[in-house]
């Protein structure tokens, strides 16, 4: 077993990639969808786009109108329904053959995240770093932060810089995959971009190079293209900004 992972160790690439999860491999919102199908989603949603609402006290709003019977059962049964992007899979598995490390990065809930990663059949290649539901002895829903947001100004419960920045090996090239405004603050401090919808938007806006894409086939045949012709390189503005951040905490 030592053996084992000296082994895996040595042939690790210095990589490590980051996939958003709502938009990103789902390709509806299911940190939305849970909510506006079972519980309340206005006008407590509109109240966090207008910042009448922080982003903690607008999921504890709306995990306490769920209904008293939802458990991690139900949770798993209702992501079950609805459509992820298979060839997330395909990039997981390349991840997995050539000692890349992949995590899946969310402000949303591990709870309806690993169903999906289990059902592709990815559920131990990939790390989740994500909030969690608790579900507590008197039927009541409370979301458990997995990260800190301090010294960050994002959109994000669990800030996704801090948290890509504490499980991240210090050598490493970053990777991020996103759409939306949790993903801002992880993307500026990442060295190789994939960006779509609002990400894309805004990567555009602050001139950070990017690539775009629709789907994760996209991100595949980029990616192993780059890794083939050894074209995985550290961007220098993300560094600085990585150095800035550690030095700020
Ligand atoms: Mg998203
Ligand atoms: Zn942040």
């Amino acid at each position: 077993m030592a053996e084992q992972i000296k082994t895996i160790k040595q042939n690790r690439l210095n990589i490590s990639v980051y996939s958003d999860f709502d938009g990103t491999i789902m390709k509806k919102d299911i940190g939305d969808e849970l909510f506006k199908v079972n519980g309340e989603f206005e006008p407590w949603h509109s109240m966090l786009k207008a910042r009448e609402l922080d982003i903690k006290d607008y999921w504890r709003t709306v995990c306490s109108k769920l209904p008293k019977n939802i458990d991690k059962k139900f949770i798993r049964e209702f992501v079950l329904e609805y459509d992820y992007d298979p060839y997330f899979k395909v990039l997981a598995d390349f991840c997995r053959n050539n000692g890349i490390s992949i995590s899946v990065i969310s402000d949303g809930f591990k709870d309806y995240i690993d169903p999906i990663l289990e059902k592709m059949e990815v559920l131990d290649s990939v790390r989740t770093l994500a909030n969690k539901l608790e579900y507590k002895e008197d039927s009541s829903i409370m979301p458990k932060y997995y990260g800190a947001s301090e010294s960050c100004e994002c959109f994000c419960a669990s800030c996704k810089r801090n948290s890509i920045l504490v499980n991240t090996p210090p050598d490493d090239i970053i990777v991020y995959i996103g759409d939306g405004y949790s993903d801002f603050c992880g993307a500026k401090h990442a060295d190789i971009i994939f960006a779509k919808s609002a990400l894309s938007a805004y990567c555009n806006e602050h001139r950070i190079p990017h690539y775009n894409y629709s789907n994760f086939f996209d991100v595949y045949r980029i990616f192993s293209n780059l890794v083939a012709n050894k074209k995985i390189k550290q961007r220098r503005q993300a560094f600085l900004l990585r150095k800035q951040a550690f030095e700020n905490e």
